[in-house]
């Protein structure tokens, strides 16, 4: 199932996607794809959106905006430098253990919502990522079969980043990651099913048309299962919460010299199975 989000910012209302023509609208079923549907499982959705498309219940949604198709988690979690290239491109080690930070969860928005760079900016930068929604409450799994049964779907994240915040301006990398507008997501979620291996997953990010990141999940140093029950580990996980998994290489940060974004600019991302993004960068408010 593909799930998506459509509407104004804060009245957005929940659908399934069948195809890029169909879609089954069931806001009357679903209140949002909120951390109590995901509790609560997806069988009766699935149910319901059979019987819809048998029936001839399908719609069509040009032209709406689509927002993060997950309502505000209980938190984001970030893996940092789970791609072999992108850690030697930033000049540092290749982690024994993930890197974990965190994001402030309401730096959530729609793939296509405009991204604003933040006062005092001097290096915003991008990362295309992998993102995965947890799909019921998750602490200390047994293993990564339980991990892979606590995953609701999988999802094309910008984990966008403020460098100078990160990195020059003293302690963890959270400053860098939580402004306003610094996590587009969407435009679906896909569930596993959905999704043939996730560990072979193409993506791409262009900036105003030109090739910047290019990269494949197989590169990854720790998998989604991995992830999922490693951070089970140290927390408890709640239904609804999306991990960032890392980003392939091509950030400004890792070009000679490095680029950083720019009033104007245009991102366009895309990832085999989880759709494209296009966010214009704007200036700071
Ligand atoms: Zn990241």
């Amino acid at each position: 199932m593909y799930l998506m989000r459509i509407g104004q910012p804060g009245a957005e209302k929940p659908i399934v996607r069948l195809n890029d023509e169909q879609y089954v609208d069931v806001s009357d079923l679903v209140g949002d794809f909120n951390e109590a549907f995901f509790a609560a499982g997806m069988a009766d959705l699935r149910a319901a959106v059979a019987a819809r498309t048998a029936a001839g219940q399908v719609t069509r949604f040009a032209g709406e905006r689509i927002g993060a198709p997950i309502a505000r988690p209980h938190q984001i979690l970030c893996i940092g430098l789970n791609y072999r290239d992108h850690a030697l491109e930033t000049g540092q080690a290749i982690p024994d253990e993930p890197i974990l930070f965190t994001k402030s969860p309401n730096t959530l928005v729609g793939p296509n919502d405009d991204v604003r760079i933040p006062r005092g900016s001097t290096k915003p930068d991008w990362e295309i990522e992998l993102g995965i929604v947890i799909g019921r409450r998750a602490g200390y799994l047994a293993d990564e079969a339980e991990a892979a049964d606590a995953i609701a779907g999988y999802v094309l994240v910008n984990d966008v980043s403020e460098r100078a915040f990160q990195i020059e301006r003293g302690g963890q990398w959270t400053k860098g990651k939580s402004c306003e507008t610094f996590n587009p997501a969407g435009p679906w979620l896909a569930t596993p099913d959905e999704i043939a291996d996730v560990l072979d997953l193409g993506m791409t990010l262009d900036i105003n048309g030109q090739r910047r990141q290019t990269g494949t999940t197989e590169q990854m140093i720790f998998s989604p299962t991995f992830i999922v029950h490693y951070l089970s580990q140290f927390m408890v996980l709640e239904p609804g919460d999306l991990i960032n998994t890392g980003t392939p290489p091509g950030v400004g940060l890792g070009m000679n010299p490095p680029v950083w974004l720019q009033t104007g600019d245009v991102m366009e991302l895309s990832m085999d199975a989880l759709g494209t993004q296009r966010q214009s960068v704007v200036a700071p408010r």
